[in-house]
């Protein structure tokens, strides 16, 4: 296990804003982990696990205790009648294994190429986009109960996925190790997504899934931030869902608000209220902003601090409250 001392949260974090992390320690492995959680029992430090820091908004009074950055690496395979079981170590990047699996024609995440992070956080928001969610895939995920110290591994029905929802959200005693996916070894190309369906009308191929891969890549880099030229934590706040009533309400004004049904209400595209509603695209306060071509995306330039994008997300959210009475979470979420 590497041990580092007095680690920029900044250096943790897509956002790239936040003060020291006491300490970091890098866990390659279960015995890593136990060994992490070990040193911190022996300083009385807190704990709390990072993969890529990529939906995380840090405090810039930083944290006094122990990071455990998931480093493990390591794709299992194990065949199955039409597709293959793959365990996978928390630490691998998600977009990385999305490519090892569609580059040998395993489907069911393709449509979620380019999503930054590691797996061991895609259970944790059910990670989503162009019409699939992976929980779709996931068969079971494996955790080290830190109260116990046992190995459990919880099939996805208990998992409690919901839309960006999991029980993992809620459940910080359990430290996810490896999640196992079952891809299909049959071709299952899902195109019906608006974006999806518009590259296929515009001639873009996409009969294998590393095809797929690649239209989504190309629609993301078109609407979202570049990681390598802007702090970003990609959607700062979820879709809305209102329930029916206010819905209505918020048509009789605005007739053209795009609508998707949901299960307690109906969904609407929050970076519409921003454009169309409350014109805020590319709107802009000190070092932070509202991305220019995704509304519903916060960027942070160089100088930026927590506390400034804390405040200009809460100016965001209350005039979304003033203007239409919607009330809208964060994605992301605070650290620690
Ligand atoms: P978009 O396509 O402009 O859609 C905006 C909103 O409309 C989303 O809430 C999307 O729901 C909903 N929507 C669109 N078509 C739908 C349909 N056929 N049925 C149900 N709901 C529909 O979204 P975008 O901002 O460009 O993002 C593209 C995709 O990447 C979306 O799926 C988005 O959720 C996903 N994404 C995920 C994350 C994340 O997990 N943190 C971050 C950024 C973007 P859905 O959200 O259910 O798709």
């Amino acid at each position: 296990m590497i041990v580092r001392e007095s680690v920029p949260l900044a250096s943790l974090s897509t956002l790239r804003v936040g003060g020291l992390a006491r300490y970091v320690c890098e866990a390659a492995s279960e015995a890593d982990v136990r060994e992490a959680l070990a040193f911190a029992t022996e300083r009385a430090l807190p704990w709390r696990v990072l993969g890529e820091g990529s939906n995380i908004l840090p405090s810039d009074e930083g944290f006094s205790g122990v990071i455990i950055l998931m480093k493990s690496r390591g794709i299992e395979e194990t065949a199955r009648e039409g597709g293959v079981l793959l365990q996978v170590a928390a630490g691998e990047s998600w977009d990385g294994f999305v490519e090892y699996a569609s580059e040998r024609s395993l489907w069911g995440v393709e449509n979620l190429a380019g999503i930054p992070g590691t797996v061991g956080a895609s259970p944790v928001q059910n990670i989503g986009a162009y019409g699939t969610e992976v929980r779709e895939t996931i068969r079971s995920v494996t955790v080290l109960n830190t109260t116990t110290g046992a190995i459990e591994e919880i099939a996805t029905e208990a998992c409690g996925f919901g839309y960006r929802e999991s029980r993992f959200k809620h459940d910080p005693s359990r430290i996810i190790l490896s999640v196992t996916y079952e891809l299909s070894t049959a071709a299952l190309p899902r195109i019906g997504y608006a974006d999806l369906a518009r590259a296929k009308e515009a001639g873009v191929p996409m009969d294998t899934a590393m095809e797929i891969v690649s239209a989504v890549r190309e629609i993301r880099a078109r609407k979202f931030p570049d990681l390598r030229v802007y702090g970003t934590a990609g959607s700062f706040f979820k879709n809305p869902v209102l329930p029916v009533r206010a819905f209505e309400t918020m048509q009789e004004t605005y007739p053209d608000v795009p609508s998707y049904p949901a299960t307690d209400g109906i969904k609407v595209p929050l970076a519409f209220v921003l454009d169309k509603v409350l014109n805020l695209r590319g709107y802009q306060k000190g070092n932070v902003a509202l991305f220019e071509k995704q509304p519903l995306v916060l960027v942070s330039h160089a100088g930026a601090t927590a506390s400034e994008i804390d405040a200009f997300a809460h100016e965001i959210a209350q005039k979304v409250f003033d203007a239409t009475g919607i009330t809208i979470d964060r994605e992301v979420r605070t650290f620690p």
